[in-house]
């Protein structure tokens, strides 16, 4: 069978080394114009690896499978050397978390580092790139995939019995557009994550970066939404993220060099009900909001006594952010975010602040926007010619969820069973 995987990122490995002893003559097409072209990707920067069975994915994925791509991944490093860590796994912040309303995620995590994640790329691909059913096309976006009798069509040229598309969140454009054609193939999805990027001093979280590196509880705030934190980045540094039409906050941390903060994302989950069906919509245009009052291209920084008081900053204290100057605009962010969203995170920060004292101070930071998106859960039962695996599924959000994903996938291709991918 000759198969056409689409995009080469965590999913698309994942399928990969479980195909790659099998007859299948597989053709990996990738838009950018080499392995270290940057998408936006979490396999290009940062690579944290997590094994939790409570986080990275709506769908179960064996925990050994997990660690076996833990290792895998490990594996390509040349010094085999990560930092690692568990997250409330015999922890006595568990119970202190737990006695104050928070629900602490347990995982176990690998941090590779962005400096180290370049050379397990460029290893992972020197090692398939040698394996004679497999090859690779750089430079190659698929922009149409028409379905066939027996089979599909990719960019209204080239045949195959099958393709798996593996575009992750930034092959959005091809999601949407399959998914305008064939609307059968979705699961309605109406979920998005709305929040801030917290900064503050290494010092104030000391002991529990020390303890667990990442920290994961989520709450049930009194406006009844959850709110959960994401990406801890200890010593690390916050970042903008350029979409096509608007640019987002995230963070984090490198192996080597390091910062005299942590950052991590504080986020409020929505989930809307009808008529309501545009979530990505609604996320986009709070993000440009905030552009707008920032800038094209920057982000609103202000601080948390401001942000609770609805007042602009116009000056910082003692904390120094780690987002280039020119990336950020000293404002309110109040004038971008739905008031609900708002209170939810602020109840998060000052509960929070109950079991770490100094995460509520005045000075510490906030930038907005961060943003999460969930994409439309695709149907893999939908039809024999399409199917898809990681992220651009709707079933992960995690390197390990979308490598273990495509791994599953290539299982399923060879047991011509698809329903594992659908639990
Ligand atoms: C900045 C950032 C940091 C992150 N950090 C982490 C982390 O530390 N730990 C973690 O577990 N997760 C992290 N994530 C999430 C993680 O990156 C993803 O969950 C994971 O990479 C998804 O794998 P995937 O194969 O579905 O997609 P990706 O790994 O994103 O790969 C998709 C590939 O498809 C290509 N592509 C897109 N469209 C097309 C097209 N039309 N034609 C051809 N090619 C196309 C892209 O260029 C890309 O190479 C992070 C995400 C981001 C954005």
């Amino acid at each position: 069978m000759r198969i056409a995987i689409i995009g080469f990122g965590a999913a698309a490995i994942g399928i990969m080394e479980r195909l790659k002893e099998s007859q299948q003559e597989i053709h990996v097409f990738e838009k950018s114009a080499d392995i270290y072209s940057s998408s936006i990707s979490g396999i290009r920067a940062d690579g944290k690896l997590f094994v939790s069975s409570e986080m990275g994915g709506d769908i179960t994925i064996d925990t050994a499978l997990q660690r076996k791509l833990v290792d895998y991944y490990i594996n390509f490093t040349e010094k085999k050397n990560v930092e690692t860590g568990t997250s409330f796994g015999s922890s006595r912040f568990y119970k202190v978390f737990y006695d104050r309303g928070f629900l602490p995620v347990t995982s176990e995590f690998f941090h590779i580092g962005t400096d180290q994640l370049k050379e397990v790329l460029f290893n992972i691909y020197t090692h398939l790139s040698g394996v004679k059913n497999i090859h690779f096309h750089f430079n190659s976006t698929v922009s149409s995939i028409k379905i066939e009798k027996e089979g599909v069509l990719l960019n209204g040229t080239e045949h195959f019995d099958m393709a798996v598309v593996t575009v992750g969140r930034s092959g959005h454009k091809l999601i949407n557009r399959l998914i305008e054609d064939y609307p059968y193939l979705v699961k309605n999805n109406t979920k998005v994550d709305l929040g801030i990027r917290f900064e503050l001093p290494n010092h104030i979280v000391e002991e529990l970066n020390h303890e667990m590196y990442e920290f994961k509880v989520k709450y049930k705030s009194r406006t009844g939404y959850m709110v959960r934190t994401f990406c801890n980045n200890p010593s690390g540094f916050v970042v903008t993220e350029n979409y096509d039409d608007f640019t987002t906050v995230n963070g984090h941390a490198k192996l080597h060099e390091k910062s005299s903060n942590t950052n991590f994302a504080i986020l409020a989950s929505l989930i809307l009900t009808e008529p309501f069906n545009d979530p990505i919509g609604y996320g986009s245009n709070i993000a440009k909001l905030s552009n707008l009052l920032a800038g094209e291209g920057k982000v609103i920084l202000q601080t948390y006594s401001h942000f609770k008081e609805s007042k602009r900053t116009k000056n910082l204290y003692r904390v120094s952010p780690t987002l280039a100057a020119d990336k950020f605009i000293l404002g309110d962010i109040n004038l971008a975010y739905p008031r609900r969203i708002i209170e939810s995170i602020i109840d998060f920060i000052e509960n929070l602040n109950t079991v770490i004292p100094g995460v509520a101070n005045n000075d510490n930071l906030v930038y907005a926007p961060e943003i999460k998106f969930y994409s439309n859960r695709l149907n893999n039962l939908a039809n024999p010619f399409i199917k898809f695996a990681g992220d651009c599924s709707g079933a992960t959000r995690s390197i390990i969820y979308a490598t273990a994903h495509g791994y599953m996938m290539g299982e399923a291709i060879l047991n011509n069973n698809f329903s594992t991918l659908e639990s």
